[in-house]
């Protein structure tokens, strides 16, 4: 089943975007059922459950690409940096700066997305648009060769995430998602320095939608496993 949900989308998805399966919940079968069907790309929420995956599959799987998408502690970040290449769900400045300081002592540079808070649900973290504006003025200011900065040398700012409403109602996830698509034309524009290339939008219920808005990354977890058993 996994392998045929696989393919089911991965034949709607354009060529430039990467699938992120997003596993949490889910055995580590299912990710090795994932990973013969061709998927080198997970993802998980919860660093505990991040760190026993790795520790489980990460030896045997070295091709095996992890990303973060779950709200971060900073007295979590071990658990977490030294195994992911991406970083999605980053929503303040002080995880970014923690995150930088952890990047100095372990001499690893994290590429990271800043998570923008669009959904209409106050419990969806994430920065506003002021936030990130603020933040990339400084980024740029102090820009490295590398894409690090001054203000941030053991990081890389690679784009956006965000999460839409969670709704049926089409049009508001549409609204979402077009502001980030907005916002997201605008920062270029003001800062064409920066390579903000990388934008993770679209869900198992909206990664459709998302190609409107010319997302590069989607997180897609049910569509692939099922549903999940909290
Ligand atoms: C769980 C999760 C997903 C995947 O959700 P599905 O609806 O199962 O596809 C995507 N992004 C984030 C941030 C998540 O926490």
């Amino acid at each position: 089943m996994i392998a045929e949900n696989l393919s089911t989308i991965k034949e709607q998805l354009p060529s430039g975007v990467t699938l992120v399966a997003v596993s949490k919940f889910h055995p580590a079968e299912a990710i090795v059922e994932a990973y013969e069907a061709g998927q080198r790309v997970f993802a998980e929420s919860r660093p505990q459950e991040l760190a026993a995956k790795i520790e489980a599959l990460g030896a045997q799987y070295p091709d095996m690409e992890w990303h973060f998408i779950g709200h971060l502690q900073t007295n979590k970040l071990k658990l977490v940096l030294p195994h992911v290449a991406l970083v999605h769900s980053v929503d303040s400045q002080k995880l970014l700066g923690e995150i930088d300081k952890w990047g100095k002592t372990a001499g690893k540079v994290t590429d990271v997305l800043l998570e923008m808070h669009v959904a209409q649900e106050d419990t969806k973290q994430g920065f506003a648009e002021e936030e990130i504006l603020d933040l990339l003025f400084r980024v740029s200011d102090g820009l490295r060769e590398d894409g690090t900065s001054k203000a941030y040398p053991n990081v890389r700012i690679r784009g956006f995430m965000a999460m839409a409403t969670n709704t049926d109602e089409q049009e508001s996830v549409r609204a979402d998602f077009a502001r980030v698509a907005d916002f997201r034309e605008y920062v270029a524009d003001l800062f064409p320095e920066l390579n903000l290339d990388v934008l993770s939008i679209g869900m198992s219920s909206d990664w459709k939608l998302a190609l409107d808005y010319d997302t590069t990354m989607v997180r897609i977890g049910t569509a692939i496993f099922g549903e999940r058993n909290y």
